[in-house]
């Protein structure tokens, strides 16, 4: 029986260190693989402010997860800078890191707090204000997404014709607020981006940001996936490596998503995410939570847990970090090492509601 300071372990012996938290189910992109037009259109019902956690009740549930042993907090959405003054979030989350563990402080002996806030976005709405608020705020890494820089590609990706020049201007806003190194992620469709590879790493080449390549998964259950479709890792190392030579890096902590590479010249680092032909799943320290507060222990779930329900019941923090723990310990995830023709048919949770 783990007691309040030994962190849960799940049915695969893994524990929890990373929590993904979804601000909001809106986005002001329509991207193809994740909220596509035909599904997200003008009738799709967005969640009501009244639904969505406060930022108090995410500040309460960080907490309780940082006793159960969660480090890593990461912002997601829909795009998450459209929710308002998600500084003053951002600012409550690491008030809870620095008034309690620092990086050296073993987590037997500190008071459990969070060391890493981490934020994705698809840089549309990332001002030079922005960037320097959420910076301020105490966030500490920035990953903006950008499938393209060819922008007829990017408009057809995004689906709002949004041009590439300003994802590249929030990008160069991230970093003049002090952000190193800004991650870029790049998820790529055989046949509609795949192209862009090459051009993608010799823009971000020498320029300090690591670029990721992301393979596309069957999220959800709105993007039509099929196997065809996807570019699988090894034939995107095979086409860098001719252009660029590579080399594999060692990862920088276990559970680390992206498999690292760098270029033999010193050019710079890469990343390879890669679900589908390289699952990672026994390492696998995440759980999502969407903005109506409902959890989700697996990015290809089918159902998920309502924490909001509790919350706003008034528990105790004890029942709830007792109700949290039981959900981790009777975890037994592993989607991307069992994915077949079934499970992709599955209705699976959406992306846009959970967050990558
Ligand atoms: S498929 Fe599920 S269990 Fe596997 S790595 Fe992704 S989120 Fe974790």
């Amino acid at each position: 029986m783990d007691s309040v300071m030994d962190i849960p372990h799940d049915q695969l012996g893994r524990t929890i260190c990373d929590l993904r938290i979804s601000v909001t189910d809106r986005c002001n992109f329509r991207c193809t693989y994740c909220m596509p037009q035909e599904v997200f259109n003008a009738d799709y019902r967005f969640m009501a402010r009244a639904e969505l956690l406060s930022f108090e009740e995410i500040a309460r549930v960080v907490s309780l997860f940082a006793g159960l042993g969660v480090r890593k907090v990461r912002l997601t959405g829909g795009e998450p800078l459209i929710r308002h003054h998600l500084e003053v979030l951002i600012a409550k989350i690491a008030g809870l890191g620095a008034a309690c563990a620092s990086a050296t402080t073993p987590v037997a002996t500190a008071t459990p707090g969070i060391t890493d806030i981490s934020l994705t976005t698809n840089g549309a709405l990332l001002t030079a204000a922005k960037a320097r608020a959420l910076k301020d705020a105490g966030l500490r890494r920035l990953t903006v997404s950008l499938d393209a820089l060819d922008n007829e590609v990017f408009s057809r990706l995004n689906g709002v014709a949004f041009p590439v020049d300003r994802v590249l201007q929030g990008i160069d806003n991230a970093r003049a607020a002090g952000f190193a190194p800004v991650k870029i992620n790049m998820v790529v469709r055989k046949g509609v981006n795949d192209a862009q590879v090459l051009p993608m790493a010799r823009h971000f080449r020498n320029s300090g940001c690591i670029l990721r390549f992301i393979e596309y998964m069957d999220v959800g259950h709105s993007n039509a996936w099929k196997m065809d479709d996807v570019a699988p890792t090894a034939q995107l190392i095979n086409t860098i490596h001719r252009e660029f030579p590579i080399e594999p890096a060692d990862p920088n902590y276990k559970g680390e998503v992206a498999r690292r590479w760098r270029y033999q010249d010193g050019a710079g680092e890469i990343g390879f995410i890669s679900s589908v032909t390289q699952p990672f799943c026994g390492d696998c320290t995440r759980i999502r939570m969407s903005a109506d507060g409902r959890l989700y222990t697996c990015l290809f779930a089918t159902e998920g847990h309502d924490l909001r329900r509790l919350l706003r019941e008034r528990h105790s923090d004890e029942y709830l970090t007792n109700w949290l723990r039981d959900l981790w310990q009777a975890r037994e995830d592993r989607y991307s090492e069992t994915r077949s023709e079934r499970t992709v048919a599955l209705e699976k949770v959406e992306m846009s509601y959970i967050g990558g």
